[in-house]
This record gives C-alpha cells, structure tokens and sequence, in this order.
C-alpha cells in the first residue's frame, strides 16, 4: 500500500518514478553540477538529458528559496515550506541525474576532476573521493562576508542557509525568556531586548521587517510586560540603505522604519564585535558600544574557498579577489570546460536570484546548441544578455517596495498593494506546486492562529 500511494503522488505530479529514467550513457559527456541553489536547479531544470549524463554535487540536498527565509525567522513561514528535495527537481528528466550529497573541496582542471567530501555526519567506509567530468557548471554561490573581523563568527547570526534562520530564532526566543528571568537587572533587560541588525542591503532590510511584525504582533502580546522593553537597531556604513533602490523608495523605507521604532543608524561602521556589543564608529567618528541581545550579520556576499583555491590555481587569468571571472558565455577564464553562473562570479550584475537563475536557463541553452552542433546542425551560441526584472523587498507593516522597468523607464511603488504584489510574485517564482500550497498554507496561518512564540 505505501509504495502504491508513493508511486500515486509521482503520478499526481506528473512526474516519472526514477526507475523509468534512463541510466547514464557511457557514450554521453558527462555534465557535473556544483551546487543546488538558484543557478543549478535553473540549469537542471532546462538541461537535455537525452544530450549529456548530469551529476550533481552540492552539501544541501534540497534547493532554498531564499525571498521567503527572512519569513522563516520569525514562523510566518515554516522553513519545509521553502525547500524542495533535488530529486523532487530531478524526477521529471528523462536519464537519471545523480546526486552525491558532498562538498566539492578542489577542481583540477589539467587532469578534469574534483574531489569531493562526504559532508553528512553519519559516513561510511568512503567520504573522500576524486571524480571526473567533460564538462564542470560551478554554481556554489557565495560565503558571507565578515572583513576578516574577530567575533563576527562567533558573536552574529548570519542569513543565508535554513540552520542560520533557525539560530536566529532560537537566540531571539532566549533573549526574550532571559529578559524575562526572575529579578534579571534592568540594564540586562535593555541588553538582552536589543536586537542589532549589521548591513542595510536587502537582507538586512528585510530581517529587520519581519522582527518588527513579530514583536508587535505576538510578542508584545505574549509578553505584555517586556512589550515597551523591545528595541531594533539597524546599523549601515553608508548614508542610506538599499542603495540598489530609487531615492524615493529609499526615503519611504526609511520612513516606515520610523514610524516602526527601528532605528536605522546610517554612516556607521562596525569595526569590533564582542559576545554582549559591538564598537561602532559613528557618523562624528566616534567609537561608540552598542550593547545587544541578538546581533544578525548581513554585509554581502565574499567568494567560497572552493573558489579562491581555483582562482589561486589559475591566477594569471583569475585577476579579481570578489569571484570568479567568466566570459560572455560563462566559461571561467583560464579553465577550459569549466563554467561559473550566480554569486560565485564576479560580474558586472548584483549578485541576486534573478541574475543566478537566467545564467542557468542561458547555460542550458548553451549545452543544448553545443549538442545539436555536435550533430552537424547549424547553430550560433550568442553571449549572455541579462533582463532586469526589476527589485522588490519586504520593509514591515504589509507594506513592500518595488522598483520595476516600465517602457523604457522605472517604476517605484511602495505600500500595502505593492505587499500583495510581493507575495503573488514569491509565490508565482517558486519552483513547484508543493511550495506554493505550503507558503499559502502558513500565511493563513499565521494570520489565523498568530506566529508561534515557543523556542
Ligand atoms: P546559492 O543559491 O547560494 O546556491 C549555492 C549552492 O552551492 C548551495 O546549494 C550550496 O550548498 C552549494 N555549495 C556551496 N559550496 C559548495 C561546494 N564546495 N561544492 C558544491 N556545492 C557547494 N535574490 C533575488 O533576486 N531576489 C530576492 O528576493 C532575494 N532575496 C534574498 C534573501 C536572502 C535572505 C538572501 C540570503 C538572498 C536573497 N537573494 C535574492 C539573493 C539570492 O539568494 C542569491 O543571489 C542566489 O541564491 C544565488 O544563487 P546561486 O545559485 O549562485 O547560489
Ligand atoms: P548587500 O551587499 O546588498 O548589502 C550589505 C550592506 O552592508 C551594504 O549596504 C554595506 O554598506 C553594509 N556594510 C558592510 N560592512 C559594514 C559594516 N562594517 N558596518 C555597517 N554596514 C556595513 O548584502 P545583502 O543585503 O546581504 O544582499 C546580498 C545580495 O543578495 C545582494 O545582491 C542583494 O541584492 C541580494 N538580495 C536581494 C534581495 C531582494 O531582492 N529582496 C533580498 C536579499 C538579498
């Protein structure tokens, strides 16, 4: 009975049991993919597997919808609902794509292999081994950038994967049942309630949104007597935030911020970090402590290790420290066969979804006119042309911002319609069916019951 109703939820999508794909091809090029984020599944979703054999490597063995993972800190999203199995993505390609749940740890590109490392924490007899490839996609996107500056490791919450939002939430449900302890000291209570947000980019934006509905909406409610007690600082070394965005909507999310009591403190770097508070050095360039409960670290984007160890083995061609150089048709410069996309290069584009997912779907594309060339047909491979689709972020309140290209100009809206436009957007975006009933499922829910306030 459990493999019929199994083998009914295949049906039900629409999708094929593994064991009716085709089995790799000997003959075929093998295709290996670094990574199950936005530029890898993009690609995977496209690639013609009756052309090439595809492997996947990558630590995660699911793809994260990163717009909704501020959501995810605060319960108005629970975090299965923004993540979808790779071999979910998979099961509709017509050979079976492999999938080796590791770390890539070094490219070789004279001898065409990578090694990998088994990264779960139950191993077995092998967890290191060497394998090869005709043609390498890296698509590992970026780490977080810290400057090098002791105690941000340690000390802050960063925003990029599923176990940092849910360390932010456990250290944020602490702080507040701390506060609350019996007879804890008052100044302890203003520390532990203080939650320091670093980056004014749109994750550190966003993060600061979502804390701001939570407390006002159910935590305040549930601790009537800390309500007053809560603090949100926002702290950002230039003289705005969201620079990517047009003055007025700037203006307007600073505003709303003010309305919200976030305090947005502008020309203010970060330049120590320690377990109870940061040193600032502050628009007057004075070096001041900010004493905090919770601190989120969102100062963008620095290349993974995997990618400085290729670069540094390729470094007449690899000249820039911020990520990997690729041309026109995203080959990486000095390693043949080996292609980048998403935030693991350095392009001229910000390093967002949009950006990753169209690099991936143009690969495809690239592999598939390759294929058919191969064959003796006539095809051109054209360079890559990105098309802005234009930027949206969540600032608190039901209210979102979007600046969208309309004609041959931009467009900037915020407010409440902007909010339901948002939504409709994430939820259009994401990769399957499954996802969208879930995030709709538990928007309903939290307006419905309220988030959940239990660690
Ligand atoms: P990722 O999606 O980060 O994927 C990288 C993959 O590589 C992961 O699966 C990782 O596990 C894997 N990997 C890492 N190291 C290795 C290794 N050594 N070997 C093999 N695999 C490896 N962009 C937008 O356009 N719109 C938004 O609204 C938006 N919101 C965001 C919200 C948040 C909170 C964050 C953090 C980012 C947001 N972004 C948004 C940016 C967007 O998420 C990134 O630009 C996008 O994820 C880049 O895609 P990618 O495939 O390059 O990297
Ligand atoms: P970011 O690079 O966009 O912003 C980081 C901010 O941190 C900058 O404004 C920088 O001035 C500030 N900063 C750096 N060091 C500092 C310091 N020591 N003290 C104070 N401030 C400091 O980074 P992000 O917000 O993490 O976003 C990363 C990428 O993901 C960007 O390309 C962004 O566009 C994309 N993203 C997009 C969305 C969206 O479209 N809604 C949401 C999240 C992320």
């Amino acid at each position: 009975t459990v493999g019929a109703i199994g083998y009914g939820a295949y049906e039900i999508y629409g999708k094929r049991h593994p064991l009716e794909q085709k089995p790799f091809d000997p003959k075929k090029r093998t295709v290996v993919v670094l990574g199950s984020g936005w530029g890898a599944v993009s690609f995977l979703k496209s690639i013609n597997t009756d052309d090439y054999n595809v492997m996947v490597v990558s630590p995660r063995n699911y793809f994260l919808f990163t717009p909704l993972l501020p959501s995810c800190t605060v319960g108005t999203i629970e975090l299965r609902s923004i993540m979808e199995p790779i071999r979910f993505i998979t099961q509709h390609k017509s050979r079976n794509v492999k999938f080796y749940e590791s770390e890539c740890t070094d490219i070789d590109p004279e001898s065409k292999t990578i090694s990998i490392t088994d990264v779960s924490d139950i191993k077995g007899s092998v967890s290191n081994t060497t394998v090869p490839y005709d043609y390498l996609v890296m698509a590992i996107g970026a780490d977080n950038q810290t400057f090098g500056m002791a105690g941000v490791r340690e000390f802050a919450c960063f925003l990029k994967e599923i176990w940092d939002a849910q360390k932010i939430r456990t250290r944020l449900m602490d702080c507040v049942e701390s506060a609350g302890f019996a007879k804890q000291a008052p100044e302890e209570v203003d520390r532990l309630l203080h939650m320091v947000v670093v980056g004014g980019g749109p994750t550190g934006v966003e993060y600061a949104a979502e804390l701001h509905d939570f407390l006002k909406d159910d935590l305040e409610v549930w601790y009537p007597e800390l309500a007053d007690k809560f603090r949100i600082t926002l702290v950002e070394a230039l003289p705005n935030v969201l620079p990517m965005f047009s003055s007025q909507l700037i203006q307007y999310t600073e505003s709303t911020f003010k309305q919200n009591k976030i305090e947005v403190l502008t020309k203010t770097m970060v330049k120590e970090v320690a377990d109870k508070e940061i040193k600032v050095m502050d628009a007057n360039k004075n070096l001041v402590s900010i004493p905090y409960g919770l601190l989120v670290w969102a100062t963008g984007n620095c290349p993974r290790p995997l990618a400085r160890k290729l670069m540094a083995r390729i470094k007449e061609a690899q000249t820039s420290p911020r990520g990997i150089l690729v041309d026109d048709y995203m080959r990486v410069a000095g390693a043949p066969d080996v292609y980048a996309i998403g935030d693991c290069t350095f392009s001229k584009y910000a390093p967002t979804a949009q950006v990753a997912t169209q690099q991936g779907l143009y690969l495809a594309s690239v592999f598939e006119n390759l294929a058919r060339m191969e064959e003796g047909q006539n095809k051109k491979i054209t360079p890559f042309e990105y098309s802005h689709q234009g930027s949206l972020a969540y600032i608190g309140s039901d209210k979102a911002i979007a600046d969208l290209p309309f004609l041959n100009g931009n467009v900037s809206v915020g407010g409440v319609a902007t909010y339901v436009f948002w939504r409709s957007v994430y939820i259009s975006n994401m990769f399957s069916f499954r996802n969208r009933f879930l995030v709709v499922g538990d928007w309903m829910k939290s307006k419905v019951f309220g988030r959940d306030v239990s660690r």
